[in-house]
């Protein structure tokens, strides 16, 4: 490459704290089809938000619903704490580029600079910070391979609030090292299916020897949290609220952006419950719902996880227990799990209702990848920019890749954005896999997910 082209930015867009966004943004206010309400299990009516007030913080709730408010302000305790890892840097992989000599133009909004190692800090600050602001004692949770439940340590041991963890059991055992960073943020790590709730109780019985799974954890942590005094359960991804959150991640790249007059034609991110995706995408899909402006999107997912590209966009439990309310979204059924062996993360097996609705609306696309290519495309990705990616990111980079050396074929110089959600630190296990040569692709038949959907809650 010419270093005119080396020129064009520079490596990290850096914004001031002045600059970092004051208000998150609420897609949902633009939308013209809004996600579907979520619905209550038992009489198949759409929730009132006073139903969930033994579950959720009440704020959370408040913005939960709210479908109107377009920008909502970021509470000034929150703000400081963002300070202390945001503004995010966006970078231009200018050594990516060189090394595929494509004459696209990549950049990567990285969010894993802070211990927990992901994008999932930025809300677990905020509700922790409304379970505090509530007077609350604790929250609960559950985390799969720990990044959630890192994160919300982190912010529990700001603010002072007691913080449980269900960590699923496969993970607990076999990725100690977020396990103790959250217990030296003070968080007790319990794993699930466990002993300790009626539901983990029920599930050892029917399945001995399970080694867990999310949505058995979740439907673990809410009852810990029903059923203590003082404890509300919060939720690190598809809720709607999750993504207003973590629409300062969008917010920040589109202002580092316009800083230099840059417009991105491609928008690729990974999907597991869909927050990040949905954060990052937030300002631009509110051009393109305002008729303002145009921009390709695409959602990444695991073959082995599939709830875009395979799933049905149908009413589902979000838990094992089907004790939470049941949201419409992109599904493979709320009893899927993935194979062992999948070892890149995104396992859940629904998707945020709102990008579900905005998929359906045609606002982006989806892709499903096999994990081997995506640990070939972090190991290429690794090598070039110096940072060791997350698995769950390594999909997105995946697509971006793909997509640079299609601009190579055409001469096309595409800007494409990718979401960085995180570091790959502590996946060391699934990487030596990678490097052994014994990771495998496997893909659910049509079979099995067909046995899932024919489980999926029957409601209008
Ligand atoms: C949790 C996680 C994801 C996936 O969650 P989303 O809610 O889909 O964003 C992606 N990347 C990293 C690093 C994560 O920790």
């Amino acid at each position: 490459m010419t270093d005119t082209k080396r020129n064009d930015v520079p490596y990290k867009i850096y914004l001031s704290e002045e600059e970092m966004p004051k208000y998150w943004y609420n897609v949902r206010a633009d939308m013209k089809t809004k996600p579907a309400p979520l619905v209550n299990p038992g009489t198949g009516e759409p929730m009132k938000p006073e139903e969930l007030l033994p579950v959720f913080c009440k704020e959370a709730i408040d913005q939960e619903f709210d479908n109107d408010t377009a920008y909502v302000e970021i509470p000034e305790d929150i703000r400081n704490f963002y300070k202390m890892y945001r503004p995010s840097p966006l970078t231009r992989a200018y050594c990516l580029e060189e090394k595929l000599g494509t004459p696209a133009k990549i950049y990567y909004k990285f969010e894993g600079n802070n211990t927990s190692g992901s994008h999932k800090l930025n809300s677990a600050i905020a509700q922790a910070y409304y379970a505090k602001h509530e007077g609350l004692k604790g929250v609960t949770t559950e985390t799969g391979a720990g990044q959630w439940g890192t994160a919300l340590s982190m912010a529990c041991a700001y603010l002072d609030l007691d913080c449980r963890v269900y960590m699923v059991k496969v993970s607990y055992e076999q990725k100690p090292f977020r396990r103790e960073v959250m217990r030296t943020f003070g968080a007790s790590v319990t794993p699930s299916p466990s002993m300790e709730t009626a539901v983990g109780r029920k599930i050892l019985a029917e399945h001995p020897g399970t080694t867990g799974s999310l949505g058995c954890a979740i439907s673990e942590a809410v009852e810990d949290a029903t059923s203590h005094e003082g404890y509300r359960y919060v939720l690190g991804s598809v809720l709607n609220h999750v993504l207003l959150h973590q629409s300062i991640i969008g917010l920040e790249t589109k202002a580092a952006l316009d800083k230099y007059g840059v417009k991105p034609d491609i928008i690729v991110g990974c999907a597991g419950g869909g927050s990040n995706l949905g954060g990052l995408i937030s300002p631009f899909v509110g051009e393109m719902l305002r008729g303002e402006n145009d921009y390709q999107i695409i959602a990444v997912e695991p073959a082995s996880c599939p709830s875009f590209t395979r799933g049905k966009f149908a009413y589902d439990f979000c838990d094992t227990g089907n004790i939470c309310p049941l949201a419409k979204m992109y599904t493979l059924g709320a009893d899927f799990i993935p194979a062992p062996n999948h070892a890149g993360g995104l396992r859940f097996h629904g998707m945020s209702p709102i990008l579900s609705q905005l998929y359906h609306d045609g606002y982006m696309e989806a892709r499903a990848v096999p994990q081997t290519e995506v640990f070939e495309a972090a190991e290429y990705f690794a090598r070039c920019e110096g940072i060791l990616p997350a698995p769950e990111s390594s999909h997105a980079i995946k697509v971006a890749l793909d997509e640079a050396k299609k601009c190579k074929e055409t001469g096309e110089e595409k800007v494409i954005v990718i979401g960085l959600t995180g570091t790959g630190n502590f996946d060391l296990v699934a990487y030596q896999k990678f490097n052994d040569g014994i990771m495998d692709d496997y893909v659910p038949t049509d079979g099995e997910l067909e046995a899932s959907f024919a489980k999926l809650p029957k409601v209008e």
